[in-house]
């Protein structure tokens, strides 16, 4: 018996020589090639781009989580979302910010929303001889018309809580930043249910806008201690 086990193991040894060996032999060169360490450089980058890309936006989310802190903080309405929004470039430099409640109202909006407030800073920061907006609580009273309606391409809004869809006030979010030619869209959380329906996100998707979740325990606490009225899922079903 230990004869055969002998055998059985030089056999084995031999096929490891004969077949594999210059199998291994040939992946190795291969694996040398030009091309391939092209290949497989590129795929480094590209997930080392994604990595990167991921923890910047998880960080603009968390300062768009903060925003709706502010917004509860500073002027809390009973029954109303505290929301913060951030408006970047295509390369994250933020451009505008805004949060529930900053401005009383807009020209073409009398009860603005987070998103519509950064918008539209955005769009007069942008815009040529646009008028300083400035930080200070009320609405812009004097609002020149805009050199600027639509933001530069590769405009990302990142708002805490989704877009919203539908107003009877005024124009919703998603609707307003599609117009202002916003086609990136990153959320935290899903709107519930309870206000209204949730649908901004399917709405930005039929509309060709791809919305990206970014979302961390610590972005879903500040949302929740911003909306202590709101009875949010727990933080694993958040994840859309
Ligand atoms: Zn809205």
């Amino acid at each position: 018996m230990p004869q055969r086990s002998i055998f059985s193991r030089l056999f084995k040894r031999k096929f490891i020589f004969s077949t594999l060996l210059p199998e291994c032999f040939f992946i190795t060169i291969l694996m040398k090639t030009p091309a391939i360490q092209k290949l497989q450089l590129e795929r480094r980058i590209i997930s080392g781009a994604a990595r990167d890309i991921a923890s910047i936006e998880l960080k603009l989310m968390l300062e768009a989580a903060k925003l709706g802190m502010t917004a509860f903080r500073n002027n809390h309405c009973d029954g109303a979302l505290s929301v913060g929004a951030i408006i970047t470039d295509a390369q994250y430099q933020i451009i505008a910010t805004g949060y529930s409640r900053e401005w009383d109202s807009l020209p073409d909006d009398p009860r603005p929303h987070a998103e519509g407030i950064a918008i539209a800073k955005a769009l007069n920061k942008l815009g040529d001889n646009a008028p300083r907006l400035g930080d200070m609580r009320g609405s812009p009273m004097v609002v020149e018309p805009r050199k600027r309606t639509v933001l530069p391409e590769g405009c990302i809004i990142f708002t805490g809580i989704e877009c919203c869809r539908r107003r009877t006030q005024s124009t919703s979010c998603a609707e307003r930043a599609l117009r202002a030619g916003i086609s990136n869209f990153v959320v935290g959380m899903r709107e519930p249910n309870t206000l209204v329906e949730q649908c901004g996100i399917e709405y930005l998707r039929a509309a060709g806008a791809k919305p990206t979740q970014r979302i961390s325990p610590e972005i879903y606490a500040f949302v929740c201690a911003a909306n202590p009225h709101i009875t949010f899922p727990p933080f694993e079903q958040c994840i859309i």
